[in-house]
């Protein structure tokens, strides 16, 4: 379980997160969306450490993580430019968290082929990432996320550099995973049918304010705001 409470992070004069309070089950795959600027990406800044807040805690199970260092927290994160090394092959990519870590040779190329075979890609360990399709390099930046098995994956937009269709195939594919390895994914997108289509429950934002929080039928049938109305109704 993840628990974000009473977050506020503000940047000068702009409230880019405002009072914000949401919780996430364990296993359980939360979209958080909204129009440009309304602050998914802070929020998931603050979980992931790279962000301070100004008010309030973040919690994962009963651990009080709001001021730990980012590589205490065990979180995997993917974001949407992927950032592999271009130098290492795409094996040496994934085992670098476990290398960093102290992990010794044998069990790194274990679990890197591992982790690979998880997203389907078992034959490239030894090309470079330019050797590869941008969706094969987003898998790439997948495996390397979960391959110390983190208790959270945290994902910010990581589809929205890839063409439509490709996207969609994503789409599919990263739900398909998440549900397999049963991890905890708290995933960023301004994209309505993206949310609606992969995740257990949205949270919608405006502004830095959480509008809404419910299952995507709920959004559809049931909109508490004039502003979750029109944004969610945008899909048609
Ligand atoms: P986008 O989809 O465009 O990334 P977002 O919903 O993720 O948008 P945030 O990136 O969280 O929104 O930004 C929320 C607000 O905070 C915006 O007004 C943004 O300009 C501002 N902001 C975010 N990061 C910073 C920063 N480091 N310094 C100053 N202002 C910032």
């Amino acid at each position: 379980r993840v628990a974000v409470q009473d977050l506020v992070k503000r940047f000068g004069p702009v409230n880019a997160v405002d009072h914000v309070s949401l919780e996430v089950s364990s296993g359980e795959f939360l979209a958080l969306l909204g129009p440009s600027g309304s602050g998914k990406t802070t929020i998931l800044m603050a979980i992931a450490g790279f962000e301070y807040p100004d008010e309030g805690r973040i919690l994962i199970g009963d651990e009080d993580i709001t001021w730990a260092p980012p590589n205490r927290r065990n979180l995997g994160m993917v974001f949407q430019r992927y950032t592999l090394f271009p130098h290492m092959s795409v094996l040496e990519n994934i085992a670098f968290p476990l290398k960093m870590r102290g992990i010794g040779r044998a069990e790194r190329e274990e679990r890197a082929r591992a982790a690979l075979a998880t997203v389907r890609l078992g034959q490239m360990g030894d090309r470079r990432p330019a050797q590869l399709s941008g969706g094969q390099q987003q898998r790439v930046a997948i495996a390397r996320a979960i391959v110390y098995q983190p208790r959270v994956l945290l994902m910010d937009e990581p589809l929205s550099a890839l063409d439509k269709n490709l996207r969609e195939e994503m789409q599919i594919e990263i739900k398909h995973l998440q549900r397999e390895i049963g991890i905890t994914v708290i995933f960023v997108t301004h994209d309505q049918t993206e949310a609606l289509t992969m995740a257990d429950r949205v949270a919608v934002l405006d502004h830095g304010r959480l509008q809404q929080l419910g299952a995507p039928r709920d959004l559809y049938e049931a909109p508490e705001t004039v502003f979750v109305a029109g944004f969610i109704g945008e899909t048609n």
